[in-house]
């Protein structure tokens, strides 16, 4: 491993589909880093909301299930919400559904990014995916790339990882709910997906996931 990517901070930010996730990870691997996937995190919040049934307008209720909740990664980066292992139920329709418009409460995110920093701080070196990485929660990363692909290619990609769960939805579905979340994402007042001025922008649209991750542990290493 070179020595340089050691101490590494690296953003990556994007809206759904652009291919966020499997690259970071991948990223991560090869230059031996720490990963955190802070959509997870959001996702996982989701997931409690729902469990509880709580109503999003409720500002008091959330603010006590914020208060009680534990959200924590073990070693290989799964994620536990209150102790308990829900990688594939916070993947959930009901959760891609609910996850846009919780993650757009200002507490919500005020929580979720002090424990994103909080993170960022005790690690060594950090890759970390999400909206608004090099906006907010990491400002002075290293590298800041921001992924994107066209909406034909990440509403593929989505089908695809759907139908890989056993879900079964028409390209038409599939692009409604990637519009209605980078609708929300995007026009959020509360750190709102960017794409800071200082970003390496990689389109993945015509791309295969090697040539990306080449890109970013290039610019990495070079
Ligand atoms: O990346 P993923 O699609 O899993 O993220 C799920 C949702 O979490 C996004 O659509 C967005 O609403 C929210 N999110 C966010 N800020 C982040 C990461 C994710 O608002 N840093």
């Amino acid at each position: 491993m070179p020595g340089k990517s050691r101490n590494s901070k690296i953003a990556i930010d994007g809206p759904a589909g652009a291919g966020k996730s499997s690259v970071t990870k991948e990223v991560a691997r090869r230059l031996n880093l720490r990963y955190l996937d802070t959509g997870a995190m959001y996702r996982a919040i989701t997931l409690k909301l729902i469990q509880e049934n709580v109503d999003i307008t409720d500002q008091k209720l959330i603010a006590e299930i914020l208060k009680n909740t534990n959200i924590k990664f073990n070693e290989q980066e799964e994620i536990f919400l209150d102790g308990k292992p829900v990688a594939a139920e916070i993947r959930s329709s009901a959760v891609n559904q609910l996850v846009s418009p919780v993650s757009a409460i200002p507490m919500v995110r005020r929580r979720l990014v002090e424990m994103q920093q909080a993170i960022a701080k005790e690690s060594k070196g950090i890759v970390m995916e999400g909206r608004d990485i090099a906006s907010i929660v990491m400002p002075d990363a290293d590298y800041k790339i921001y992924l994107d692909a066209s909406i034909e290619e990440r509403a593929r990609r989505r089908r695809k990882e759907q139908l890989e769960k056993g879900i079964e939805m028409t390209e038409l579905e599939v692009i409604a709910e990637i519009k209605n979340r980078d609708l929300i994402d995007s026009g959020r007042e509360d750190s709102p997906l960017t794409r800071v001025q200082d970003a390496v922008v990689i389109d993945t649209t015509d791309l295969a996931f090697d040539e990306v991750v080449d890109k970013i542990t290039g610019l990495v290493n070079n």
